[in-house]
């Protein structure tokens, strides 16, 4: 049986951490989760254990306390792999752990693959120019930060969880005190979203008509690098290797190529409507419904008959 201990530093409900795990071991899985509690699950869930971090003791940034507790559980317990999610806080405490449990670290894994055997995990390197594709030999636990949401477990069994809270560590005196947590204006995330309206080159001019259709069915408006690029939109609605990785059940990709690098931040995407001018454009290939056109007329009709409609 394979020991794991999962980082959790998003929603209680985002199992994409533990749908990585069922691509990397094949064989039964002993899951044990690690974080504050506002990111655990707080009754039965597929976990057999969490461990609840104590944030009157450690707060959350205090990267030395929260490594140096991370490592005693794991030498008490001895998991074969250790994951946590490329969140910011992730990011900053995943090489911490490593460097403290003399392991290697492979960060931003958006794709995973097991061969005979051996680990592959696979992430954009060199500014996403190309994908490596890392193999896991050696001993230790094996470590890794994954892309938040890119996976999927494909069945949830809920267990009797065992949730302890972590009391007993006495942490050193900290050397940082966080002073404000301040969100930004909007904490929407089209990683959350079941529909994307989602405008490329094509509609860049008018790119204000996707909100509209957005609203009316009830979706989030995400975007290429080429018009975040152009300055139009935030880079947080960004899809793709530089950007976010996407999960929808309903993905409308209009006047978008459909480039390596924006076909990345798409897994498990349900359906695909394509509307482009060119329907030999790489993203009809993907799509499951293509609509050779104007995207701004696609809209627009759209828009007017879904208005009749409600
Ligand atoms: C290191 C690196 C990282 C990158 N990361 C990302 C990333 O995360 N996400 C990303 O998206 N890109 C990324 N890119 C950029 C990527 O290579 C493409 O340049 C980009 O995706 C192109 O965006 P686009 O398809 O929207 O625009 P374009 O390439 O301009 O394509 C426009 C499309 O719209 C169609 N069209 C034109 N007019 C209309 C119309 N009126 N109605 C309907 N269709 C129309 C055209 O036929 C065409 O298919 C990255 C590039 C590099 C080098």
């Amino acid at each position: 049986m394979k020991k794991i201990l999962i980082y959790c530093d998003t929603k209680p409900e985002d199992l994409s951490l533990v749908g990585a795990v069922e691509l990397m071991v094949d064989e039964e899985v002993s899951l044990t989760a690690i974080g504050y509690k506002e990111h655990c699950p707080s009754g039965n869930s597929v976990y057999d254990e969490i461990l609840l971090i104590d944030d009157q003791k450690i707060m959350a940034y205090d990267t030395m306390n929260l490594c140096d507790l991370i490592t005693e559980v794991h030498q008490k317990n001895n998991y074969d792999i250790i994951l946590f999610p490329s969140t910011q806080l992730g990011r900053i405490l995943a090489p911490r752990v490593a460097i403290a449990l003399h392991v290697g670290l492979v960060a931003d894994v958006t794709d995973l693959h097991l061969n005979h055997g051996i680990i592959e995990m696979i992430r954009p390197a060199y500014s996403g120019k190309l994908l490596a594709h890392i193999e896991a030999l050696g001993t230790g636990p094996l470590m890794m930060s994954v892309r938040p949401g890119v996976f999927q477990p494909k069945a949830v069994q809920l267990k009797s969880t065992n949730i302890r809270e972590l009391h007993g560590y006495q942490p050193k005196p900290s050397q940082i005190i966080l002073l404000q947590t301040r969100l930004k204006p909007s904490t929407e995330d089209i990683r959350d979203s079941k529909i994307l309206i989602s405008g490329g080159g094509g509609v860049l001019e008018h790119f204000d008509h996707l909100e509209e259709l957005a609203t009316l069915l009830n979706a989030q408006v995400s975007a290429s690098r080429r018009v975040v690029d152009s300055g139009l939109v935030s880079r947080r609605i960004q899809v793709g290797q530089s950007g976010k990785t996407v999960s929808p059940k309903l993905y409308i990709a209009l006047g978008i190529s459909g480039s390596v690098q924006h076909i990345e931040g798409l897994k498990n995407v349900e359906t695909i409507i394509a509307v482009n001018t060119n329907k030999n454009a790489p993203i009809c290939s993907l799509a499951t419904l293509v609509v050779e056109g104007d995207a701004v007329d696609f809209i627009d009709k759209l828009s007017t008959k879904i208005k009749k409609i409600v």
